[in-house]
């Protein structure tokens, strides 16, 4: 399969790589099917790791609904540019945030584009915006199999891996599955899988409930060989913070859901700590 193929040349893949040289890890975010949390996972995992002091950027390709920037309050942000650059939305702790949401006029537009105008969509969303020094860059990809992640693994030949995200029910267990066979296919190694909306806790009875039924993710797990390495609570009082621009983890930083973001983070570097020492290669 050439490189060509996906609108990218030599010359444009050069140019990625000098962008990508100066951060330090790549990891994608990927799911089979939409609304499991993609883009929390994308961006609650960003400020998990800008917390421990680290410079992150987050990039959003998910041309059918770009979301991470709305969990980090940004809904109406635009960033700037320069003649020679775009900047980087600036959000909390720092957090460099560009997002195919940031190229449409309205927000409620809708982004219709073929695969080959998005796969140069994402070369120029890493060339042309000035990402400067990272210690990490989480991509935020659409749901399936689709062009985006190829075109990502090809350009971003570099790229470490792939936070692969799932919900209880054995109904998502062969969407997951698939997910997991795709980035494996197009060379995104899943580094670890995120159960979402595994449980919910009652604030009244401290008792713990599995609204979305059983947990797959141990089977997952164990089929392919991918560690699971957070399961994320259902809370409730996302959708208000979402919908206010407040940030959960920020100000809720000890409740279930804000330190399974903790966890995710210490699992993520831990993992990747090891692999770049060349203990997993
Ligand atoms: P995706 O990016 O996979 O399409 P989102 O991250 O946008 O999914 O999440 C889909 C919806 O579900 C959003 O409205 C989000 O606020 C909500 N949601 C996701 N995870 C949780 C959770 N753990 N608790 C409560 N609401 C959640
Ligand atoms: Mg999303």
């Amino acid at each position: 399969m050439g490189r060509q193929s996906f609108g990218t040349s030599d010359a444009l893949s050069e140019r990625v790589r000098e962008v990508l040289k100066r951060i330090k890890y790549k990891v994608a975010v990927v799911s089979g099917k939409g609304g499991v949390g993609k883009s929390l996972v994308s961006s609650y995992t960003a400020v998990a790791l800008a917390r421990r002091g680290l410079r992150v950027g987050l990039l959003d390709v998910d041309f059918h609904g770009p979301s991470s920037h709305i969990f980090l309050g940004l809904r109406n942000a635009r960033p700037r540019a320069t003649l020679e650059w775009i900047e980087p939305v600036e959000g909390p702790l720092g957090i460099r945030v560009m997002s195919v949401a940031f190229l449409t006029p309205e927000e409620d537009t809708p982004v219709i584009w073929r695969g080959p105008l998005k796969s140069s969509a994402i070369v120029e969303l890493l060339t042309k915006v000035n990402w400067g020094d990272l210690d990490f860059m989480i991509v935020d990809l659409p749901p399936g199999t689709g062009d985006e992640a190829l075109t990502l693994a090809q350009v971003v030949r570099d790229v470490d891996g792939s936070i692969v995200v799932a919900m209880p029910s054995t109904v998502v267990k062969s969407v997951v599955s698939r997910a997991i066979n795709f980035v494996k296919y197009v060379g995104l190694r899943p580094i670890g899988l995120v159960e979402n909306m595994s449980f919910f806790y009652c604030p009244d009875s401290g008792r713990r409930y599995e609204i979305f039924g059983e947990s797959a993710v141990e089977e997952l797990s164990a089929k392919y060989g991918i560690p699971v390495i957070a399961r994320i609570p259902v809370d409730p009082r996302l959708s208000e913070y979402v919908e206010t621009g407040r940030v959960l983890i920020l100000e809720e930083p000890d409740s279930p859901l804000s330190r399974s973001f903790e966890e995710i983070a210490s699992r993520l570097l831990a993992e990747l700590e090891r692999v770049q020492s060349g203990a997993g290669r």
